[in-house]
């Protein structure tokens, strides 16, 4: 009963919270609109998971920080004086360092006081797993484990961008290969690979690929075969990577490709 109390109030408080940014948020949006400067946005910022519209995020971002301090492996970072009116705001450079899912709980979203990154659509898409999973026909349930459910839909949800591949440079269209460390013993970069031992991310630096035609982008997406595949083109037969619609715009593919300027891009989508 206790428990049922506390669990009110915090909805009650959460509820004024959440209407106090969204008034402000509301009147914040009228003047970006009323005084045009909307253009001057960095349209091209990745934000974190479950970023709202990039007007309405503008306005209800209180440049806490809160996102960066809570990401395991540091993928968000605050914009600088420079990006005026994005000052302060948080982003990632998914070529420097992407969002790999390694905290498995979306925390950055969830430890956000204002919504602007809003976990409620992660926490149905969870649940509605779970829920799935345990109805399955003849399903052994003392073999269903909610949190590993509930961990992969959150992380199949997210959508920050889509991936994007230029053909002119990817070595698997020039049916180039790769040995080596991709982005040198220098690059700082971590991950946690789909085939690592580790449950924590380590250095890019640290894997040696060897590979007779390149398919980095595909191998280490952590979304795997709903987000990218490695398919014979139509025509030519040559095996090359297709970006899918399970794509998150994660990023680690970007980090990971080995060409000088990267042969596949994030765009952000502004949802
Ligand atoms: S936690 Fe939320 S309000 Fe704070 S900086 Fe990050 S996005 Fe902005
Ligand atoms: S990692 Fe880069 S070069 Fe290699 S297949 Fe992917 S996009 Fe092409
Ligand atoms: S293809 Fe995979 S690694 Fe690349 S952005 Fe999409 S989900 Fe992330």
């Amino acid at each position: 009963m206790a428990k049922k109390q506390i669990g009110r109030r915090e909805f009650i408080i959460s509820g004024s919270v959440a209407a106090g940014v969204l008034a402000v948020a509301g009147v914040g949006v009228k003047y970006l609109d009323i005084s045009h400067s909307g253009e001057q946005l960095r349209q091209d910022f990745l934000r974190p998971p479950g970023a709202i519209g990039e007007v309405e995020f503008m306005y209800g971002c209180i440049k806490c920080g809160l996102c960066v301090q809570i990401c395991p492996v540091q993928a968000i970072k605050l914009a600088g004086a420079h990006e005026g009116l994005s000052y302060g705001t948080p982003y990632i450079d998914v070529r420097e360092q992407p969002c790999d899912f390694s905290c498995d709980a979306l925390q950055c979203v969830e430890t956000c006081p204002t919504a602007v990154l809003n976990f409620e659509q992660f926490k149905d898409a969870g649940a509605l797993a779970v829920e799935k999973a345990s109805q399955e026909p003849g399903v052994d349930l003392s073999k269903v484990n909610p949190f590993e459910v509930q961990k992969v839909a959150m992380k199949e949800a997210v959508l920050m961008g889509k991936a994007h591949i230029n053909k002119n440079t990817c070595l698997a269209h020039q049916r180039k290969g790769f040995k080596g460390i991709s982005r040198g013993t220098d690059f700082e970069g971590i991950y946690r690979a789909p085939d690592s031992k580790f449950a924590y991310a380590t250095p890019l630096k640290d894997k040696e690929f060897d590979r007779e035609i390149c398919n980095l982008c595909v191998t280490e997406c952590p979304i795997g075969e709903s987000a990218i595949v490695f398919v014979p083109g139509r025509g030519s037969g040559k095996l090359h990577p297709r970006v899918l619609e399970g794509c998150t715009g994660c990023g680690v593919c970007v980090m990971v490709c080995p060409t000088e300027k990267p042969s596949i891009v994030v765009e952000p989508i502004k949802s």
